[in-house]
């Protein structure tokens, strides 16, 4: 639990600590929100139908206020779930302020991917090369074949480490590059700084391991120029649990319509709290819908067509059923663990 002292150019500076509401903006959909928490309801219920062995069909709450009511602390993986919103811990009576100016109003902007060789996880997630964590496009000019591409290589990599197939200690860009493009492009490119480590500089930091992704935390209030990682046990602990909440971050988050369209909501909205379980028929980009995404942003009900038996299954089933694929974490678990996701999760294709 040692922390190991990270200096990551992340960015994302700002002078002084200020105090700020939740911003509207990607922090909105299924996000973590003092009133919404329905990341963590929906990963609640995904849990105890798996423990109940129910994942074939899990029940789906009838209404908004039922869902409301789910008592989501008492869940496992509240926690983790929240991980692809706030990979590096900041998400915190002293961090929010720098999330919000970064985040919210813009701070990002500077730092994103395509500007300079790393701008911190926390900017690429919510506005970078990352977005495909929440299943969105990362790029404007990403087609939706390139869209579903990242998703399946991301859900593979997050369910190997998950389920402990991929070792947390191996070195991160070996263990990214070894899978090829396009995960590699996107997570270690070409100039990715922390391949190796370096003890000269202004900058001296260790090489990033798998862990490392999901075991980072950037607690200061005003800069994430350095930040921390877990160690040992520790970050061995956190690389599984998170890796598991992202994978149900990704199932949850393609059902908002903040976030893809399904049923007739194509092409821009409508944006109402409204999961629908058909096939994802256009992935939204954040740029484009940033003045409207948080209007998803509550509690949402289930469509009629999540109890209809379709193809699309609906957000509590298939993560209990992602559940206990990770629990069995063999060579034909992660087949299906993908095919999860691609085929009863987004559908169509
Ligand atoms: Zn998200």
């Amino acid at each position: 639990m040692k922390p190991n002292l990270l200096y990551l150019a992340a960015g994302c500076g700002l002078a002084g600590l200020l105090v700020f509401a939740m911003p509207s903006g990607p922090l909105g959909a299924y996000n973590i929100s003092a009133k919404g928490r329905v990341h963590e309801r929906l990963a609640y219920l995904s849990q105890l139908c798996r423990e109940a062995g129910q994942q074939a069909g899990c029940d789906i709450p009838a209404d908004r206020k039922t869902l409301q009511q789910v008592k989501w602390k008492q869940g496992k993986y509240w926690r983790a779930v929240r991980w692809p919103d706030d990979p590096t811990g900041q998400i915190n009576p002293l961090g929010i302020g720098k999330v919000a100016v970064n985040v919210g109003l813009g701070g990002c902007g500077n730092y994103r991917n395509d500007k300079g060789s790393f701008s911190g996880l926390l900017c690429n997630s919510h506005l970078g090369k990352l977005q495909f964590m929440h299943a969105m496009r990362s790029r404007e000019a990403e087609t939706p074949a390139e869209t579903r591409a990242l998703i399946a290589a991301w859900a593979g990599f997050a369910f190997d480490v998950a389920s402990g197939r991929q070792d947390p200690q191996e070195n991160f860009c070996t263990a990214i590059r070894a899978r090829g493009d396009p995960l590699a492009a996107a997570l270690a490119p070409e100039g990715f700084p922390f391949c190796e480590g370096s003890e000269t500089g202004a900058r001296p930091h260790p090489a990033w391991r798998v862990s490392t992704l999901f075991a980072m935390r950037c607690r200061s209030p005003i800069s994430s120029g350095t930040c921390n990682e877990l160690t040992g046990d520790g970050a061995i602990a956190a690389a599984r649990d998170n890796a598991r909440g992202a994978l149900l971050h990704l199932i949850e988050d393609s059902y908002s319509r903040s976030h893809t369209a399904r049923a007739e909501s194509k092409p821009t909205g409508p944006y109402q709290p409204v999961i629908d379980c058909l096939p994802v028929r256009e992935f939204y980009f954040y740029e484009d819908n940033k003045k409207r995404h948080s209007a998803a942003d509550s509690m949402p009900e289930f469509a009629a067509s999540c109890r209809a038996g379709g193809a699309v299954l609906d957000p509590v089933t298939a993560g209990a059923q992602m559940l206990a694929l990770i629990e069995r974490s063999d060579d034909a678990a992660q087949r299906e663990a993908v095919a999860l996701v691609m085929d009863r999760v987004l559908g169509g294709g």
